[in-house]
């Protein structure tokens, strides 16, 4: 059979379209063709069925459904799905050193392929297409869960070569097994799974690398033509200890400017303490953010969301991993990011504004802003023809969401995970009628508990009981 043969042509009609395109179509009445895994043909629904019905193999009518571009999470941990709660309502150092290092540090590879199918499944259930992993340790393992999941990720290990406090089963590995361990897992899987896999190049934090491992990563990232995924002025304490050892007067942006890392290559990670004048440089090097607005809130405080957005600075959105935030859904921050940065105005100004961070504005952010920070904009991030089919439907129809009046707003503002009803990723359905079809998400939920069980045993994680347990 050659490959066209195989070639699958399905025609969508009777929905409303919201397109993301640069004109922020939104069609009515609108249909859509795809044709293999590209998008051939976007417009009103009666004209592509009278042109189309006859050569569809599929054809879905989604009256009362509305179509989107699949949301891309542009930072998440798949790795830390297996130690969700592991570190609920602990002080940071408590959730670092004596339980997330732990749990990282004692993950086989078995266990990290279990947790990323696991993550994957939240995610193909909020309506993910496209993922940026921050950075684990096993990421051929990642690759081989995102190959069966269907999903499309920029991949990144966890790179460290310096810091204090780390595990004694954890060796700190030298700068060059840092940058080889990479270019080896770029050769192994970049533009693998039908294009779907791209490798990344992770710096963990700048507290765990030293200048040599910047540079040298921002040099490898230039050479191989790929990004750079980087947790960024996470919180005080990291700023501070950049201004007292490194010589500069603010914090880690200014450092990071200074020996030239700012690039447009460059997708920071929260970016929650930073000055007016860092956000300048952030935009000026055009450095894409990933906000994270729960895990923002629970350990790291405002981000300047907003200021960064009209200095013109890409932001998307990511969940962070489950030990963060316990919820891998990019619907619930879609919904967190509008109230925080509204409630952030509030708390700034004395007053308050519930014009800031619109509903259009959070539906850019889960999607071509995602795109664009993963630098595959010209490919996903919108429904436009001759771009990937990364598309999801919602079923609007249920207690969270009817009626339905002002759309846009719904799916932000009403919208739950339960609402995603089918995801298609690359021109192949990963969710139909909310049944994860590339997993059987049984089988993955009791190896998830199982491993995890193991997991914290050998790591020697001991979580309290609360209250009065009897
Ligand atoms: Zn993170």
């Amino acid at each position: 059979m050659t490959a066209d043969a195989k070639r699958v042509i399905t025609l969508l009609h009777n929905g409303v379209i919201v397109t993301m395109d640069p004109d922020t179509r939104v069609f009515q009445t609108g249909g859509i063709l795809i044709d293999g895994d590209i998008i051939s043909k976007i417009g009103h629904s009666s004209d592509l069925l009278d042109q189309f019905k006859d050569h569809a193999h599929e054809i879905i009518d989604l009256e009362g459904k509305i179509l989107l571009p699949g949301f891309i999470n542009t930072h998440v941990h798949t790795s830390q799905q297996l130690g969700r709660g592991i570190a609920d309502d602990v002080d940071l150092m408590t959730w670092l050193h004596q339980r997330i290092w732990p749990y990282e540090a004692n993950m086989t590879k078995e266990d990290s392929y279990i947790s990323t199918l696991l993550c994957g499944i939240e995610l193909i259930r909020s309506g993910v297409t496209c993922f940026a992993e921050a950075g684990g340790q096993h990421v051929s393992e990642m690759a081989r869960a995102v190959e069966v999941l269907g999903l499309r990720a920029c991949l990144a290990q966890s790179t460290m070569d310096s810091g204090q406090g780390l595990p004694g089963n954890w060796a700190l590995h030298t700068t060059d097994y840092c940058i080889q361990s990479q270019k080896q897992l770029y050769s192994k899987h970049h533009d693998t799974a039908d294009g779907r896999i791209r490798i990344w190049l992770g710096i963990r934090q700048i507290m765990n690398a030293t200048d040599k491992l910047l540079i040298d990563t921002r040099d490898t990232a230039k050479e191989l033509k790929t990004g750079i995924h980087m947790h960024v002025a996470e919180i005080p304490y990291e700023n501070q200890l950049v201004v007292d050892t490194r010589e500069v007067d603010h914090g880690t942006v200014t450092y990071l400017e200074k020996i030239n890392f700012l690039q447009g290559n460059l997708l920071a990670a929260h970016s929650v303490w930073v000055s007016e004048a860092e956000i300048d440089l952030l935009s000026k090097a055009e450095v894409k953010v990933s906000h994270c607005p729960a895990a923002a809130m629970r350990m790291l405080g405002f981000a300047p969301i907003k200021e960064m957005m009209d200095s013109g600075i890409c932001v998307s959105l990511g969940t962070d991993g489950a030990p963060s935030n316990n919820r891998m859904s990019i619907v619930d921050e879609m919904y967190l990011a509008s109230l925080v940065n509204k409630g952030r105005e509030a708390y700034i100004k004395g007053t308050t504004d519930p014009t800031a961070l619109p509903a259009e504005t959070i539906l850019k952010m889960a999607t071509i802003n995602g795109a664009k920070s993963v630098l595959w904009d010209n490919e996903i991030g919108s429904l436009q023809i001759r771009k990937k089919a990364d598309l999801i439907i919602v079923d609007p129809f249920s207690w969270s969401m009817v009626p339905v009046n002002d759309c846009i707003s719904s799916l932000v503002y009403s919208m739950r995970t339960e609402n995603i009803e089918s995801v298609m990723c690359n021109g192949l359905w990963v969710m139909k009628n909310r049944k994860i079809l590339t997993v059987n998400e049984g089988d993955v939920l009791l190896s998830a508990k199982k491993a995890s069980n193991e997991l914290l045993k050998r790591a020697g994680i001991v979580i309290p009981n609360r209250m009065n347990v009897i």
